[in-house]
């Protein structure tokens, strides 16, 4: 009987996983789905990540568009289906280009951001902001939400294993023809997929499969219980906020724009000199806390140097990520967020309830890699600041390709994936 088998239990597995198990009969008859993970599921950045959803085609470069408008349809079709705002908080929500500071032209060093739709500093506005500076609509297209991506994560897999999925933790070892040695024993296989995130290069090494083309950018986040907020808020609102903080970079600028905003935060020197995270965006949760991220450093190494016998680089697995947490960067995305507002000020109330790291699987475009790689050997990983946003579209056109006799003419998938393919860096060596 026909064996698929996905390696790598993060969201882009996980939704093609889904995407198979839920549409049987366009699989031949019996054909058995297993997960095979090596930490746990959705341990790496997908449940991690903020879990903003940018479905609009602004927010996307052209060959990402189509699957990011699939995406959303599955992500809306999805909550009615798994009741989303009550299970993993999905809701729709608005998105804010915000300055702190003069000349901070951008708000995002690593996301391409629509260009803002409304004047800076809009009058009129039934409540003042609950941050401070310049700000611009940035999504004028209704297509931004936001959820919970741990606990969509943890629904999704109860669903997929009621469908019938297996899950294997394991870790692979190495591979004998259409076999995955792993440390539970053996896994075969018809058709695998490779969908490891940043680990998926490492992966095809191990398996003896020429290396996909998909690095690491490891980024930094905090979550925020708020302080006092404005009057007029009970709560923080949906609103993701992209700010860029401050200006030239000298650290006179914070100071001065906090002050500027009739509050000063009393930064000693020391503090001054280490600075403040200039990009740095904010997503309020349901549950009231304020998730924001920034700092896409390589993080300095705590205790003697190594993790997994590795310098400065990627952990082996995800289990140790969180070790590699540079306080210092906390630091500095914590004097933004006081700058940004005084509801986020530790110092003013407000509580840090976790400080993490993660990374994100990256390509030299910024864009995945989806299809075949070789031949019954299909990949689908390097969706860098956009893997939960353009999970579900990739699950959907992975599933159909996985199902699909692709020596046929005729394919056709549910978006258009055409510059998405794995073999596009080929000409160019990495
Ligand atoms: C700070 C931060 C915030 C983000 N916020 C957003 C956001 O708001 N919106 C958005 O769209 N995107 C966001 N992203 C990006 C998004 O999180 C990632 O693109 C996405 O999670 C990648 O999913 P993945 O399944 O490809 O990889 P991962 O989540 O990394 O999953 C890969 C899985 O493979 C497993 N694995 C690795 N090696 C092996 C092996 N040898 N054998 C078996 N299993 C293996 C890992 O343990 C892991 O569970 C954010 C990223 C970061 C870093």
């Amino acid at each position: 009987m026909p064996d698929i088998v996905i390696v790598g239990g993060g969201i882009v597995g996980l939704c093609t996983a889904y995407y198979l198990a839920a549409n049987p009969a366009a699989l031949p008859s019996n054909t058995h789905v297993t997960l095979l993970e090596n930490v746990s599921v959705a341990c790496g950045a997908s449940s991690r990540a903020a879990g903003f959803i940018g479905g609009g085609p602004a927010w996307h470069k052209e060959a990402n568009q189509d699957l990011a408008r699939l995406s959303w349809e599955c992500f809306e079709q999805l909550a009615r289906q798994l009741d989303g705002p009550n299970t993993y908080g999905y809701r729709h929500c608005s998105v804010t280009g915000l300055r702190v500071g003069a000349g901070q032209d951008a708000m995002s060093s690593y996301r391409q951001l629509p260009t803002g739709t409304l004047p800076l500093a809009q009058k009129g506005e039934a409540r003042q902001p609950w941050y401070r500076g310049d700000h611009v609509n940035l999504d004028t297209s209704g297509l931004a939400a936001q959820l919970d991506p741990a606990q969509f994560c943890s629904t999704l897999h109860a669903e997929v294993t009621r469908l019938g999925v297996r899950t294997i933790i394991a870790q692979p070892l190495r591979r004998r023809g259409k076999v995955i040695e792993t440390t539970e024993g053996d896994v075969a296989y018809d058709k695998l997929l490779i969908a490891a995130g940043p680990w998926s290069a490492d992966l095809c090494t191990l398996l003896n499969i020429p290396r996909v083309p998909v690095g690491s950018l490891p980024g930094h986040h905090i979550v925020l219980k708020p302080g006092t907020l404005p009057a007029g808020y009970d709560s923080v609102p949906a609103e993701a906020v992209m700010a860029g903080v401050g200006g030239s970079g000298s650290s006179d600028d914070l100071a001065a724009t906090v002050t500027a905003g009739g509050q000063s935060n009393d930064l000693s020197a020391a503090e001054r000199q280490q600075g403040w995270t200039q990009t740095i965006e904010f997503f309020p949760r349901p549950d009231g806390t304020v998730y924001a991220a920034g700092e896409n450093n390589v993080p300095n190494l705590i205790g003697d140097a190594t993790i997994d016998g590795r310098e400065n680089r990627l952990p082996l697995t995800g289990r140790y990520v969180h070790r590699l947490v540079d306080q210092d960067l906390v630091q500095r995305m914590l004097r933004s967020s006081a700058a940004v507002s005084p509801a986020l000020d530790v110092n003013n109330g407000a509580e840090l309830v976790k400080a993490d790291l993660c990374y994100r699987p990256v390509t030299a475009d910024t864009m995945p890699l989806i299809g075949e790689w070789q031949r019954d050997v299909f990949v689908c990983a390097g969706h860098g600041p956009w893997g939960i946003t353009l999970a579900p579209g990739s699950g959907v056109v992975m599933a159909e390709l996985i199902a699909t006799d692709l020596t046929r003419d005729d394919v056709k998938l549910s978006a258009d994936i055409s510059g998405l393919s794995p073999h596009r860096f080929r000409a160019a060596k990495l």
